[in-house]
């Protein structure tokens, strides 16, 4: 089956990819369209409705079934923050490197046990037939108190989980536990419903 990942961030397409051809998907992503997918605002107020919203886009761009993610991390001691606004955390022009600066400045002098924190993602596949379902992957953790590892991306360096540091675990590492890995094993269970 032919799938759009419709995502402008490539360390996702590549987490998406690594889980979804294994399963069998024929996947189509941005680099294969002959322009760029528009850019989507994202002003849902939860993952679901920002991933149905860049997933809708793909699929009226494409008329293929289309799969978004949306995702973020949500720091217990600060309300949930950075959630649905991790991208752009530290206002406009934020890089991974200022978000990272600024979580770690907004956690200064916590005690790690009360760094507690989840990584949420939710995944949207919508089909051109009208019908859609999301799905929700959770890893939970806490954020390190300096940058730990040298992969990944995002909030990696100050995510660890039961399996460690995000961003010292191998991409194979990182699926097993990961929000997104997580998210992806409900997504191929839900699927089987639709076809
Ligand atoms: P969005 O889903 O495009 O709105 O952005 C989610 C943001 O959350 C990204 O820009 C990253 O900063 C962060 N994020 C999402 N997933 C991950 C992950 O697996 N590792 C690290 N950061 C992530």
């Amino acid at each position: 089956m032919k799938v759009l990942i419709a995502t402008k961030n490539h360390h996702k397409l590549k987490e998406l990819e690594r889980i979804l051809i294994p399963m069998g998907f024929d996947v189509v992503s941005e680099n294969d369209l002959p322009h760029p997918l528009p850019e989507v605002e994202e002003t849902g107020v939860t993952y679901e409705e920002n991933a149905l919203l860049k997933a809708h886009s793909g699929l009226r761009e494409t008329g293929l079934v289309t799969v978004a993610d949306d995702s973020g991390l949500s720091v217990d001691i600060l309300d949930g923050a950075p959630g649905l606004y991790s991208a752009r955390y530290s206002g406009a022009g934020a890089t991974y490197a200022s978000n990272n600066e600024k979580l770690l400045a907004a956690l200064k002098g916590v005690p790690r046990e009360q760094r507690t924190a989840t990584f949420v993602s939710a995944i949207a596949c919508v089909f051109p037939d009208g019908r859609e379902f999301t799905v929700r992957g959770e890893c939970k953790g806490y954020v390190a108190e300096k940058a730990c590892g040298s992969g990944g991306f995002g909030y990696d360096p100050l995510f660890v989980c039961s399996a460690g540091c995000y961003a010292a675990l191998s991409p194979e590492e990182k699926d097993k536990v990961s929000h997104r890995g997580n998210a992806l094993r409900l997504f191929r269970e839900e699927l089987k419903k639709y076809i």
